[in-house]
């Protein structure tokens, strides 16, 4: 064997004489490493609703470069990490956000923009928008301001990246926990119809289909 190297047997004896010895856990070494990974790669659904909307473009090209702290766009729900709610929702705009957030992968993570997902900020009275979005779906991190500039929406990302890091946990981890919660308040707004149906056979509608 050349110097220096060893194999891979001599690498397993010396994990668990580390490992032995509590100098190293390296179990706890992968773990954060999967940890900072995951906050390194941010994929964010094409989504914007509301005034918040407008800063997106800025957050994600040359101005501000996004990409450089490893968060990105993406066109679909099932590839994405990230929703970004950018601004007031109405009841009709709620139905199709809870749609795309059934949509994504776990783990998976919504940031709001401005106060209209907070408190429904200018749009408190109105008879069709969403007052406290967290009733309907978890929020992980508000980012405030009507509308917050793309340096607040970076800073909300790295808010973000510092919880996955140290593990903290997430809004999805609550949806499932207290689903029956979410769903009670959904309908309480959308009534029981709240999403289209998953079950149309595309391969075969009308006898025909794509076969
Ligand atoms: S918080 Fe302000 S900027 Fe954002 S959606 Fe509401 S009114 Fe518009």
């Amino acid at each position: 064997m050349v110097e220096g190297f060893h194999s891979n047997s001599d690498e397993k004896v010396l994990k668990c004489k580390l490992e032995e010895s509590g100098l190293v856990n390296t179990h706890s070494i992968m773990e954060k490493a999967v940890k900072w990974f995951e906050s390194r790669s941010i994929f964010v659904v094409a989504y914007g609703t509301g005034c918040g909307a407008i800063e997106m473009p800025p957050t994600f090209t040359s101005r501000y470069d996004a990409e450089r702290m490893g968060i990105v766009g993406v066109a679909t729900p099932r590839q994405a990490d990230v929703i970004i709610l950018s601004g007031y929702l109405a009841y009709k705009t709620l139905r199709r956000v809870i749609r795309t957030y059934e949509q994504m992968q776990k783990p998976k993570y919504i940031i709001t923009l401005g106060s209209c997902p907070i408190n429904g900020g200018m749009y408190w009275d109105s008879y069709n928008t969403i007052k406290k979005l967290d009733d309907f779906l978890p929020v992980d991190v508000y980012v405030t301001g009507c509308m917050p500039r793309p340096e607040s929406v970076i800073e909300g990302f790295v808010k973000l990246q510092k919880r996955i890091k140290e593990g903290q946990k997430c809004g999805w981890e609550l949806y499932e926990e207290n689903y029956d919660f979410y769903k009670t308040n959904q309908k309480r707004v959308l009534g029981e119809h709240i999403l289209p149906s998953y079950e149309t056979d595309w391969y075969n509608i009308n006898g025909g289909g794509l076969g």
